[in-house]
C-alpha cells in the first residue's frame, strides 16, 4: 500500500474518532485533491525556507487587484456571500486607514488616503492564531506558511479573536450553495469552520506560484525571504517597504511598497 493511501485511510479513521464519522470521504477530500495534496512528493514543487510576498502598490491598479481576488476565490471555492457579517474573504481590498491603522496622518496625500490596498493573511512569523488554536487546526509549517486544516477545526473561533488582521472568516452557513463554479480539484467547506489564505500551498506543491501572484502582472513578488539571492530579497533591498501593524510583533511576511 502506498504511503499516501495509508495516510488517507489513517485520516478517515481519525475523523471517525474525533466525531466526524458522518462526513464522507469525498467531503474530506474532493476528487483530484488527494493526489494534488502535499502528501505526494513532487520533484517540481517550489521549496523555500521562509516564504513571503511583496505587494508593489505602485504597480497594482484596481482592475488587476480584482483579478487577483477573483483568481484566488475561484480556485479555492471561496463562496460569494454578500452579507458582510457572513462573507468569506481570503484576499480583499482595504483602505490605508484600515490596512495600516496608526500610520495615517492628516497631511498624507489624497491619492494614498483613497487608495485600495490588497490584504490577505500575513503568514506571520509569530502567529497568535496558531498559539490559541486548541486542536492544532491552524499550524505553521517549516517554510512559514500558516496552514488551516478545516477538518480539524471545531469552530471555536479563538483564532479569529487572536488574529489582529481580520484575516480569517467563519462559515456561519453552508457555503456550498454560494460557490458559482466549483473547482473539483480543491475541497469545499462546511458550516462551522474557519478558513483563510494558505499561500496556495497546493500550487507550490505542483511547482506553481500563488494564483494572486500569477494574476498580478508583476505587482506581487513571491519568494524565499531566507534566500539572499532571491528576487524578493532584491526587491526588499531596493525599496522601502512597510508591514501591517508591525508594532504588534507578529512579524508579517507580507511587505508593501507604497
Ligand atoms: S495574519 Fe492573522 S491569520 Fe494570518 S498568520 Fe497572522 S495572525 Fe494568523
Ligand atoms: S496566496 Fe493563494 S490563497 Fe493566498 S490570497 Fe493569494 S491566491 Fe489566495
Amino acid at each position: 500500500m502506498s504511503t499516501s493511501r495509508r495516510q488517507f485511510l489513517k485520516m478517515i479513521g481519525a475523523s471517525a474518532v474525533i466525531g466526524l464519522g458522518g462526513i464522507s470521504a469525498f467531503e474530506i477530500l474532493q476528487p483530484g485533491q488527494f493526489e494534488a495534496s502535499q502528501l505526494s512528493k513532487n520533484p517540481e514543487a517550489l521549496v523555500g525556507k521562509r516564504w513571503g510576498m511583496v505587494i508593489d502598490m505602485k504597480k497594482l491598479d484596481n482592475e488587476t487587484m480584482q483579478k487577483c481576488i477573483d483568481a484566488c476565490h475561484r480556485i479555492h471555492n471561496v463562496p460569494n456571500i454578500d452579507n458582510p457579517k457572513e462573507e468569506i474573504k481570503w484576499i480583499w481590498p482595504e483602505t490605508f486607514e484600515h490596512a495600516f491603522p496608526g500610520m495615517e496622518s492628516k497631511y498624507m496625500s489624497e491619492e494614498i488616503e483613497h487608495m485600495q490596498f490588497l490584504v490577505l493573511c500575513n503568514q506571520c512569523d509569530n502567529p497568535p492564531c496558531v498559539r490559541v488554536c486548541p486542536t492544532k487546526a491552524t499550524f505553521k509549517r517549516a517554510d512559514g506558511i500558516v496552514m488551516m486544516d478545516m477538518h480539524r477545526c471545531i469552530g471555536c473561533r479563538f483564532c479569529m479573536a487572536a488574529c489582529p488582521f481580520g484575516a480569517r472568516s467563519f462559515n456561519w452557513r453552508n457555503p456550498r450553495p454560494f460557490i458559482k463554479e466549483e473547482n473539483r480539484e480543491y475541497p469545499t467547506r462546511m458550516k462551522g469552520v474557519v478558513e483563510k489564505c494558505t499561500l496556495c500551498y497546493e500550487r507550490l506543491a505542483k511547482g506553481l506560484k500563488p494564483a494572486c501572484v500569477e494574476e498580478s502582472n508583476g505587482a506581487l513578488i513571491f519568494g524565499d525571504l531566507d534566500d539572499p539571492n532571491s528576487e524578493i530579497r532584491k526587491v526588499l533591498r531596493e525599496h522601502y517597504t512597510i508591514r501591517r501593524k508591525s508594532e504588534l510583533g507578529t512579524e508579517p511576511s507580507i511587505y508593501y511598497i507604497i
